[in-house]
């Protein structure tokens, strides 16, 4: 494989953008109900004291990037996709609506485009499909691609008491895998080895003041989305994905052979959508 045009003279030659509340407002009210179905699910599946739930809820998306993480950090025992289901299966997704604004935006920026969520690939593929731009991005890095079932021997070996007649169910990771996700380091630069980018030309747009400040440690440029003030580690500051073009017009600069979409040999783990999942 070529070196994704790593030479060339461009000063950005990747844009990757987090998906919820920074390609769509906040104000969608998306954010909170996801909350409540969180909290509904600890308290229902997990048996959770009503009373402690949500506290609990913040502190553990705070300390370890998800509720999910930290539950499973907690030593919670469930399906991954069981709780992606749960919590997004609720969700007022008719308040999305297409965005042709956004649409024509990301169309003409020349650089290659990612997505890069914690959210599941069904979350991110019906998002990007309500805002009529799910054609838009060469790919999408997100909890499957960061946190793959693990392959049938790998299970038996991890867990070889669970299933001793040998056929393991592997739709889905064993319930106390460690889950990786923004804003650790370690994520941050497992989505930069994955889509093969440089670092340095990347621009890396999230609404978390957490996540930009570990994109920033990662090497990339980042851009606060949601806010006209500055955080630690961010480089730009976006009111709204619509501004874009006026906050950062270098990226519409230099437009021609070096701006080319590349293609990469990257496995495709889903074809929902024309975009793909990275895997
Ligand atoms: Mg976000």
């Amino acid at each position: 494989m070529d070196a994704v045009g790593m030479s060339s003279g461009a000063k950005y030659e990747c844009l990757l953008f987090d998906m919820d509340d920074t390609l769509y407002p906040l104000s969608s009210g998306l954010n909170m109900a996801c909350r409540k179905n969180i909290e509904e699910f600890m308290l229902q599946y997990l048996h959770i004291e009503e009373n402690e739930v949500p506290g609990m809820c913040l502190q553990l998306y705070r300390e370890c990037g998800t509720t999910m993480a930290g539950l499973k950090e907690l030593g919670y025992e469930f399906d991954n996709d069981e709780f992606h289901a749960y919590v997004h299966g609720k969700l007022p997704y008719d308040a999305l609506k297409p965005d042709p604004v956004l649409r024509n935006l990301l169309l003409s920026m020349p650089q290659r485009k990612l997505i890069f969520t914690n959210a599941d690939t069904a979350h991110a593929t019906r998002v990007l499909n309500r805002l009529g731009v799910e054609d838009c991005f060469e790919g999408i890095i997100c909890f499957e691609t960061l946190n793959p079932p693990l392959e049938p021997l790998d299970y038996i070996a991890a867990s070889p008491e669970d299933h001793p007649t040998g056929s393991p169910d592997t739709s889905s990771r064993t319930s106390n895998s460690k889950i990786l996700c923004k804003p650790s380091l370690e994520a941050i630069e497992a989505a930069i080895r994955i889509s093969c980018v440089d670092p340095k030309k990347t621009l890396f747009f999230d609404d978390s003041a957490r996540n930009i400040a570990s994109g920033k440690a990662a090497g990339l440029q980042t851009v606060i989305v949601g806010s006209s003030e500055l955080v630690p580690g961010a480089d730009h500051a976006l009111r709204s994905i619509h501004n874009i073009k006026e906050a950062l017009p270098e990226i519409w600069e230099g437009e021609g052979e070096e701006g080319k979409q590349v293609q990469l040999e990257l496995v495709i783990q889903s074809m929902a959508v024309e975009t793909v999942v990275l895997a």
